[in-house]
């Protein structure tokens, strides 16, 4: 397996693809776009990550960067902390949901902001190229080990609803022992919350497959018929990703996360909201309630963090479990996304099945087609564009195509060479045969 680099950083087989060498060089190369600023330096559990991370420091202090530790930490951790700190950027040692074999790099920008595609190429071409530069005059290496604190209190800060109602309610939490651990127990404690704290140890030793999906929370599920809970999340390793399992045990779905969250601001403060191409049309039914606008961006987290700095957005994120709150910072955050869903309990007095209850109900179809080159992907997302004229199509990212009673989305995956194709309609029978329709005009 390659290198995988993408917009959304690097990723690659520890002491295979991905080397303390080629940690340090992608480090400094980014430290040479950053012009030597001060940078926050952060890692998720895995084990290999205070190695990676001391190679990431010296390529940051070689290209003149003064180096700020945060060690452990939450990926949205790092993106508070460089907007409260005007720090000039930041690097977390992660991959992500990845399983332990894997490990990597994600670059924010001075606003906390991922890279985006011009950017990204820009640090890959300055790593390709060796064109960083190496300084003479070093900066001491400061410390911090208070941001996971002051993240915590940001996000306590903008809590809007009287939580009152949620004292002493039992929640069950897997932080699949990564980031998540450290903050996030302690946080649902102070708001009243009795927690019950699965895989709760931040030892990067995965106890299930890492990737907050269905088929890896049934031990989430049962616990939270176990304990009679109110309500089960579960984090991604680096906690950008949150997850939410209602009351009787039954996983939700992932893109009820962003759903719910839009839900909570919106009822409070209407306003434009911002997400992928890809995420359900439950936001637009919410957008629509409350007369608010939704755009629509590509794919990753940097455009949908643009899309919202641009539109000035109330809230934003991805249907994959991701919520951006413009108050905290521009990246996907766990924390906010749990304090916003709580929010949603408290002022409706509704459980979690409720919730979802007064949503409409989408069924949503996922394919994966390989594809020989960009250039054959390229083309056929092309073709049906051209193909589906009469629709409302977008073309900002593959193509979208937005029927009357559902929509499709092909696109090229930013990380291997395959085609991910996307349907949803409120029946499963109509998403699949929007999805036919499409793959026949574009010849996948
Ligand atoms: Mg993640």
């Amino acid at each position: 397996m390659a290198l995988m680099i993408g917009v959304s950083g690097i990723r690659g087989l520890i002491g295979d693809t991905l080397t303390p060498q080629v940690v340090l060089d992608f480090a400094q190369a980014y430290g040479t776009i950053l012009d030597g600023g001060r940078v926050v330096l952060g890692r998720d559990t895995r084990p290999s990550g205070e190695m990676f991370a001391s190679a990431a420091a010296a390529g940051l202090a070689a290209a003149g960067c003064e180096v700020t530790h945060v060690d452990v930490a939450m990926t949205p951790t790092i993106g508070h902390a460089i907007r409260a700190g005007a720090y000039d950027g930041g690097v977390i040692i992660t991959a992500s949901h990845n399983p332990q074999p894997w490990n990597g790099l994600k670059f924010l920008d001075d606003r906390g902001v991922a890279p985006n595609p011009a950017r990204a190429k820009r640090i890959e071409d300055t790593w390709r190229k060796k064109a960083w530069r190496c300084t003479d005059s070093f900066r001491e290496q400061q410390r911090d080990s208070d941001a996971g604190r002051r993240h915590v209190e940001a996000v306590r800060g903008a809590i809007e609803v009287d939580l009152s109602p949620i004292r002493g309610t039992r929640v069950v939490l897997d932080s699949v022992n990564g980031a998540g651990c450290l903050e996030m127990p302690g946080m649902l404690r102070a708001l009243g919350c009795e927690v019950v704290h699965m895989n709760g140890e931040p030892t990067g030793e995965f106890a299930h497959t890492p990737e907050p999906l269905a088929e890896n929370l049934t031990d989430l599920c049962a616990a939270v018929r176990r304990h009679d809970a109110a309500i089960g999340f579960a984090q991604d390793p680096d906690a950008d990703r949150l997850v939410i399992v209602d009351e009787t045990g039954a996983f939700i779905g992932e893109e009820y996360t962003l759903a719910l969250s839009v839900q909570a601001v919106l009822s409070r403060r209407p306003g434009a909201i911002a997400t992928n191409l890809s995420t359900s049309r439950l936001v637009d039914a919410i957008a629509e309630r409350y007369q608010c606008e939704v755009i629509r961006t590509a794919v990753g987290e940097a455009n949908v963090a643009t899309g919202m700095l641009e539109h000035d957005c109330v809230i934003g994120g991805e249907g994959n479990g991701g919520v951006i709150d413009p108050r905290i910072s521009w990246v996907r955050d766990s924390l906010s996304a749990i304090s916003l869903v709580l929010q949603l309990m408290c002022a409706t007095g509704k459980r979690v099945s409720e919730l979802v209850a007064d949503l409409p109900r989408y069924a949503m179809i996922k394919q994966k087609v390989a594809c020989a080159s960009r250039e054959a992907i390229d083309a056929a997302t092309r073709k049906t564009a051209e193909a589906f004229a009469g629709e409302r199509v977008s073309t900002i990212d593959g193509t979208r195509i937005d029927f009357a009673d559902g929509w499709v989305h092909i696109r090229a995956s930013n990380t291997e060479p395959i085609v991910r194709i996307m349907g949803e309609a409120e029946d499963r029978a109509v998403a699949e045969e929007l999805i036919g329709r499409v793959r026949k005009a574009s010849g996948l």
